[in-house]
């Protein structure tokens, strides 16, 4: 029995998919806008999460990316009626371990939904990474260069954890916008340059090369490995 939270504003194929999961014995609540589907992530405890991209008020990609900024482990799987691969990397990226593109089977649906609670929270987000001789610790929020604790505001923090679990993924600044700061928010693309330019002032060596790389006409990268 697994415990799955359904975030998906169509009602009625949010009842299938709960009918269906409660047959195989799963305790499923429904909950039908993004705002109170992050809301239910802070408080409560699920082991799934089915999460729809189009939704009202926050959107899918942005409660998935959020709640893995807050170092929620839990497997997400995104059920999207976008057509765009882009839509659905992006929502791989960011952190979701599968999608299904609409119309689905339900059978399929399930096979997808056993094979993620198999994985259960072994996932990829670990919790220690290396980048040179910087060390981001995610569960503790703790960055160190040769062993001193560098510190960071929240918003540069937040900024290089997202960076370290997409290893080697260059984002734009568009991008990163969209992903790291809150929707809505003054923040314009300068903004995160600025972040940026700080991170890399307080966490490059002296010599060498930045830990942030920029790859020219697309944006940023930084490659970062588990240790
Ligand atoms: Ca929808």
């Amino acid at each position: 029995m697994a415990k799955i939270l359904i975030v998906e504003d169509e009602l009625d194929l949010a009842e299938l998919v709960k009918n269906w999961l409660q047959k195989e014995q799963h305790l499923v609540e429904i909950v039908d806008n993004g705002n109170d589907g992050f809301q239910c992530l802070k408080v409560n405890r699920y082991d799934l999460l089915i999460l729809d991209l189009m939704l009202p008020g926050m959107d899918g990609l942005e409660i998935c990316s959020r709640y893995r900024q807050g170092s929620g482990t839990m497997p997400i799987l995104i059920l999207t009626a976008r057509a765009s691969s882009r839509e659905k990397e992006l929502g791989l990226d960011i952190g979701a371990d599968d999608y299904l593109s609409k119309p689905f089977d339900l059978k399929e649906l399930a096979a997808r939904v056993r094979a993620l609670l198999r994985r259960g929270n072994s996932t990829t987000y670990g919790d220690r990474y290396r980048i040179g001789n910087v060390i981001v610790e995610v569960g503790k929020h703790l960055v160190t260069r040769d062993g001193a604790e560098i510190r960071l505001l929240p918003q540069e923090y937040r900024l290089l954890e997202f960076f370290v679990r997409h290893s080697q993924h260059v984002f734009s600044p568009e991008q990163l916008l969209d992903c790291v700061w809150e929707s809505g928010s003054a923040a314009m693309v300068d903004t995160v340059r600025g972040h940026i330019q700080r991170l890399r002032k307080k966490l490059d060596p002296p010599v060498g090369e930045s830990i942030i790389s920029t790859v020219h006409g697309l944006g940023y990268k930084v490659d970062a490995t588990r240790c």
